[in-house]
């Protein structure tokens, strides 16, 4: 669909397909073809397939796309549906909760919150809604007698009855806000969920293990799951699942080259021609990284295997022999990070994204305080910035510095 054809949002005068289709080009379900059309990935076929699928009911379609969308990235953010559960996870450990406490509480209300009136007779939802507020958390946590909370439950409770949203209090728990029982629901398993899914990912060693034991889980708590279904998609879309669990499990990338493709070697130029490559299948992502390492190898030998921030003010650069090169170490560090790259008209596998550093300059890129880290990225950018231009890929430099200060917090 065309940008021009995208419906304007008459109450919030935004465009309403754009809310939608930036989450989903985030969960990598899309990918830029012209600068105002997308196109579908291989990934988002899949899930197109299952909403358009009537032998899957409801709630086995919000079970695939959590499984779905777990490698996408938000606010710059790669796999944030972890990252965001750890964040609320790191909010609750602060004000002394335990991993079980918070399981427990969890699965209680999956099991027992039915009513959309009930979910303020739970210290949980309370602390959802101010998480940003470590006082009051506090509060219920240790000090507040829960009872007496109830007073206030009451009030709000009688206020969404009657429809009176007057007061504050009563407004942030309006239906369809951010407040409401649905949203509360899906975000206390999606927390519940993903808090699993951390202690399976370090436990399995197989795609399809990780996805079964998760839906044991969720067979805990409810019936409407068919997992044997569920397990069946999963397999006859292996290419996609497995590759979403290859990216929360940061599988080096060699041993899946290693695996599934062996090195053939091309120029450059060959490599550069092969265009646009769809990443959100195992064997497309192979191709993906057959590409990267030749383009790596190029890169070191362009230039001459010295670091690129060599010669500059605040770099003290460091090398030393590879042993299984015999010449100068050097790491690739990719300018345009990969988990952007449906942002793009144009590949962003060219040569002239990838930069050579030596081991002190690329971890300084990745762990640097900002303000130290601001140099060495400007002047990446300006030796490269019209080299860029000239493959299609036109890159801000503010946007580039928040999302390589966003994603190194990350690795
Ligand atoms: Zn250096
Ligand atoms: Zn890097």
């Amino acid at each position: 669909m065309s940008r021009e054809e995208w419906e304007v949002n008459a109450r919030y005068n935004q465009i309403q397909a754009k809310i939608y289709t930036v989450p989903m080009r985030q969960s990598k379900l899309f990918r830029k073809k012209t600068d105002s059309i997308y196109e579908i990935t291989a990934k988002g076929q899949a899930i197109l397939d299952i909403c358009n699928n009537d032998s899957y009911n409801d709630y086995e379609k919000k079970i695939i796309s959590y499984f779905t969308i777990l490698d996408g990235y938000f606010d710059l953010c790669p796999n944030y549906v972890i990252k965001r559960t750890d964040f609320i996870l790191d909010i609750l450990y602060k004000i002394g909760f335990t991993d079980n406490e918070i399981e427990e509480e969890c699965l209680n209300i999956l099991k027992n919150c039915k009513n959309k009136l009930n979910i303020f007779d739970y210290k949980l939802f309370w602390m959802v809604s101010f998480y940003h507020d470590i006082k009051f958390l506090n509060l219920i946590r240790n000090e507040f007698n829960y009872k007496g909370l109830s007073n206030i439950a009451d009030y709000v409770r009688s206020n969404l009855t009657s429809g009176q949203y007057k007061d504050a209090l009563s407004s942030k728990y309006r239906p369809q806000g951010n407040y409401d029982y649905n949203m509360f629901m899906e975000d206390v398993e999606i927390v519940y969920l993903t808090m699993k899914l951390k202690t399976f990912i370090d436990e399995s060693s197989d795609y399809i293990d990780i996805y079964q034991k998760i839906l044991e889980v969720v067979n805990s708590y409810s019936q409407e799951v068919d997992s044997k279904k569920i397990i069946k998609f999963i397999v006859d879309n292996k290419d996609i699942y497995e590759q979403i669990y290859f990216c929360l499990i940061g599988k080096i990338e060699e041993d899946i080259l290693k695996d599934y493709f062996p090195r053939q070697r091309k120029s450059v130029q060959e490599v550069e021609n092969i265009g646009k490559i769809d990443n959100t299948t195992t064997k497309t992502k192979t191709e993906l990284e057959a590409v990267s390492s030749v383009l790596k190898d190029m890169a070191k030998k362009r230039c001459n295997y010295r670091c690129e921030l060599d010669g500059v003010d605040i770099e003290s650069c460091r090398y030393f022999t590879d042993k299984s090169e015999n010449r100068p170490y050097l790491e690739v560090h990719q300018f345009i990070p990969r988990e952007f790259s449906n942002e793009f008209v144009n590949s962003i596998e060219v040569i002239e994204n990838y930069v050579c550093l030596c081991p002190h300059c690329h971890r300084l890129l990745h762990h640097a305080v900002d303000s130290e880290k601001a140099a060495a990225i400007k002047r990446l950018y300006d030796n490269r910035i019209d080299l860029l231009k000239n493959k299609g890929l036109i890159v801000d430099l503010k946007l580039l510095k928040d999302i390589i200060i966003l994603t190194s917090k990350l690795t």
